[in-house]
């Protein structure tokens, strides 16, 4: 690589760490100081890069106040289990004025957007509960403009209801409460009020400044009233985007399509994307080769809040990842593998050298020994499956430690995580690429491919006694 940089030839560099005394190969790495040492002996300039001269930072480039147009809001639903969120984001669905005009299917994509009567916009995250919600923001993407905290009537405050009112609190976002299931008899909104003063929450009608609406996801009532509410909340922040540049979005999900490839949902913070558009979004690169918004029409652009799944993105990025549009695909190419570098380095820097060394490390220290392992699948929800039911393996001697786990194809990071951590790799419906194979066949690292769950985790169990039996 520092050859191939001052157009030297590999051998040559060796030779020259010979003759310093450094007894080196030629894919070895070298630190900072010997490779500057280097780079004057073969009289070329050194030139430090850091993080900011190969990665983007758009956080330097603020848009002019003058380009600020006002955007629809980003509205996720949050609250306890049952008070009806699921209904409620299909009640909210159904008072879209577009809905059926064109004909087209409805998207499940993990967002959608509706035309009110009024014909304004309202974004909605279609992934209920704060899972999805705090998953993003621990990776630093804060998509949500609004929430609405659904507290069913009959039921009152329950433990996810305060879960999800710290959550927004912590997150800095404004909450909407909507009181469901008006329509039962036993329904009490006045008791919920009360209780939710109990958790600072003072809504409009206790004189606080929370907005509270009395709904029905079943009846549709106080539907329109909410989504007043929320046009009013959106207009007192001046939510704000400059549509004339190029976008910038977030990820907020993303699979891997048997016949389409990799699939991204992204949500449009500021630019309008377009078809052609050269991106990089997390530690992958592509051009959008075509974009469906949620009701599965092709667009050619989308505006800052709006929902579009991208087609034409080279891997699978991960939910929460930032999605840039560069100027062009040698400049995506360097963004990505540069990120993909860091991303192994910092992985691969605290993991162990080998499955030995690292059981009985751990095995001095604690007692207790680790099952370390990769999983690959082709979907979010079977990767989850998965890497739950192998927690569930652990016990007091053993433990079950995800090292990585993500959906598409088994990559070369994969590989180079796995072997350097001695772990095997779980692949569920997906298999290695190319490169990856390669790698796989030079480091020995232990495979595993399967399409049934439970079949995964006997053999896992099986694996895991063994580690721990007689044997060892
Ligand atoms: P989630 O777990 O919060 O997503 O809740 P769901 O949307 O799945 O709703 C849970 C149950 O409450 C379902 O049986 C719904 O039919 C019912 N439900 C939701 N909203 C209402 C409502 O406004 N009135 C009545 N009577 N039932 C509702």
């Amino acid at each position: 690589e520092l050859a191939n940089r001052m157009a030297e030839k590999g051998a040559d560099l060796v030779k020259a760490m010979f003759k310093m005394g450094m007894m080196v190969t030629v894919n070895q790495t070298i630190d900072q100081d010997t490779a500057e040492l280097l780079v004057t002996e073969f009289g070329h300039n050194i030139q430090r890069v850091s993080d900011s001269d190969v990665d983007i930072d758009t956080s330097v480039d603020v848009d002019a106040p003058e380009t600020l147009k006002s955007r629809p809001p980003v509205v996720a639903i949050m609250g306890h289990v049952d008070h009806g969120k699921t209904s409620l984001l299909d009640a909210l669905r159904g008072t879209d004025v577009v809905k059926g005009e064109a004909g087209g299917i409805t998207q499940h994509m993990g967002a959608y957007q509706i035309k009110t009567k009024g014909g304004d916009l309202v974004t909605f995250l279609d992934t209920p509960g704060h899972a999805a919600f705090t998953q993003m923001r621990m990776r630093g993407a804060n998509v949500t403009d609004i929430v609405i905290l659904v507290v069913a009537a009959d039921d009152g405050i329950m433990p996810q209801t305060i879960e999800a009112i710290n959550h927004t609190k912590a997150a800095g976002v404004p909450m909407i409460v909507a009181i469901n299931k008006i329509d039962k008899h036993e329904a009490n909104a006045q008791r919920v009020r009360e209780r939710l003063l109990e958790h600072e929450v003072v809504v409009e009608a206790m004189s606080g400044d929370v907005q509270d609406v009395e709904i029905s996801a079943k009846t549709g009532v106080g539907l329109d009233e909410l989504i007043e509410k929320i046009l009013l909340q959106a207009e007192l922040m001046e939510l704000k985007a400059n549509p004339d540049r190029e976008a910038e979005a977030t990820v907020i999900e993303a699979k891997l399509d048997k016949g389409k490839g990799p699939l991204a949902t992204v949500l449009v913070n500021r630019g309008t994307l377009k078809v052609g558009d050269i991106l990089v979004v997390g530690t992958e690169s592509g051009r959008v080769r075509a974009m469906l918004d949620d009701k599965g029409r092709q667009v050619k652009a989308a505006p800052p809040s709006m929902p579009v799944e991208v087609l034409g993105i080279g891997g699978v990025p991960m939910a929460g990842d930032k999605l840039t549009v560069v100027e062009s695909e040698q400049r995506a190419r360097e963004v990505s593998s540069y990120r993909q570098e860091q991303a192994t380095a910092k992985r691969t820097a605290t993991a162990p050298a080998n499955i030995d060394t690292m059981f009985s490390a751990l095995a001095a220290k604690q007692n207790v020994i680790e099952y370390p392992v990769v999983i690959k699948g082709d979907v979010q929800g079977s990767v989850e499956a998965i890497s739950a039911a192998l927690n569930n393996l652990s016990n007091d001697e053993i433990k079950v430690r995800i090292l990585q786990s993500g959906v598409g194809a088994i990559t070369e990071t994969d590989v180079a995580l796995a072997s350097a951590s001695g772990a095997p790799i779980v692949g569920f419906n997906v298999r290695p690429n190319a490169k990856a194979r390669e790698l796989i066949a030079k480091t020995k690292t232990p495979m595993m491919y399967y399409d049934i769950i439970y079949e995964l985790t006997a053999e896992v169990a099986k694996q895991m006694a063994g580690i721990w039996g007689p044997e060892r």
